[in-house]
């Protein structure tokens, strides 16, 4: 399929620039997915704003779409059909793979969807070419009923559905989950459904509300003492469990005050290299974890489908109510920068290519 497509282009550091850009060219067994629905992810915005990956490139890769094309030798599609592709697909036989670490696994890091220029995802675009690895084992279909805008969720629900699995929360659990982004509302509501309490905080009021939606009903002011609220909840023990699900190492110290002697603190949103402080006696004497758990298994790829599909039949997990704002294209800095600067009223940012 030749021609010109339109794309949100990385071109400099904090600057994005929605460009025609060729459509990109398939090969055997490969697809060409027309995009839907493409979230941004808190690692494009990093991405784009410490120049760490050179330029030019296409990001995005919380995307949704319709087959447009298919290469020779591509087996159980066909154009037409609705989609959705991860990115990132581990080899499955090295030694990673086989201690289940896929995040580390060589074929993992590689990225297998692109817009053109140098592979990094590509869903900031109209089109976007899906690598032979990724036909095989990282494209989902999407049901009917399935709105690309819920389907655009599966990646991001399975990187937060991998880090509830590693927790193994018990019903007798109390979590707290520090911050009600997406990302924060994610991994609150799917440990919820394991039937642990859980508490959450965010700075802002409007933020509880859409968590409210998920059944989230015990909200934390986290302009208040969160530290407090969590001992209050807990007979002053202190949560079993410590989600953090903001990139701010400041919050690492309130996080280990808040969880109890033997609790667990799970850092998800810390992806910026730096200094951290935290007590150490609290890991050594209080026997607390600090741990972390990054991207998505696709060991547990199937489910993560599957609790996305289900959850919006059942309006459960209906996710398009953590979309606040969609924009085209064109409108691809200003989403740049909402994104990156949060307001109150403003949640998942997604682009309509
Ligand atoms: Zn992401
Ligand atoms: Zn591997």
């Amino acid at each position: 399929m030749a021609g010109m497509m339109k794309a949100a282009v990385y071109r400099d550091v904090d600057m994005v620039v929605c460009e025609e850009i060729p459509v990109p060219e398939i090969g055997a067994g490969e697809v060409l997915v027309r995009i839907d629905t493409c979230g941004v992810c808190g690692t494009d915005l990093k991405k784009i704003h410490t120049g760490s990956h050179a330029a030019p490139r296409v990001f995005g890769h919380e995307m949704a779409g319709t087959i447009a094309a298919i290469g020779v030798d591509v087996k159980g599609f066909s154009i037409g059909e609705r989609v959705m592709a991860f990115h990132h697909i581990p080899c499955g036989v090295c030694f990673y793979c086989k201690k289940q670490t896929f995040a580390q696994c060589e074929t993992y890091k590689k990225v297998g969807t692109t817009a053109g220029f140098e592979a990094a995802g590509g869903g900031f675009a109209e089109y976007i070419r899906v690598m032979d690895w990724i036909v095989a084992k990282g494209l989902v279909k999407v049901p009917d009923d399935i709105p690309f805008e819920q389907a655009a969720f599966i990646e991001p629900v399975n990187t937060c559905y991998k880090a509830i699995r590693m927790l193994n929360l018990e019903a007798d659990d109390t979590v707290l989950v520090i911050g009600q982004g997406s990302i924060g509302v994610i991994l609150a509501a799917l440990a919820k459904r394991t039937g642990a309490t859980v508490l959450t905080s965010d700075l802002y009021a409007e933020r509880h509300k859409v968590a409210a939606g998920f059944g989230l009903d015990r909200p934390i002011d986290a302009r208040g003492d969160v530290v407090a609220e969590a001992k209050k909840a807990t007979s002053s023990r202190g949560v079993d469990v410590v989600l953090v699900a903001v990139g701010a190492d400041s919050l690492i110290t309130q996080a280990m005050d808040a969880v109890r002697a033997g609790g667990r603190v799970m850092l998800f949103a810390s992806t910026q290299h730096g200094t951290a402080a935290y007590d150490p006696t609290a890991v050594c004497m209080d026997e607390k974890t600090l741990m972390g758990s990054y991207s998505a298994s696709v060991a547990i790829q199937d489910e993560g489908v599957e609790l996305v599909f289900q959850g919006f039949r059942d309006g459960s997990l209906d996710l398009t109510k953590l979309i606040s704002h969609r924009f085209g294209l064109e409108d691809c800095a200003e989403a740049v920068r909402l994104a990156s600067n949060p307001e109150p009223g403003s949640m998942k940012i997604v682009f309509k290519p």
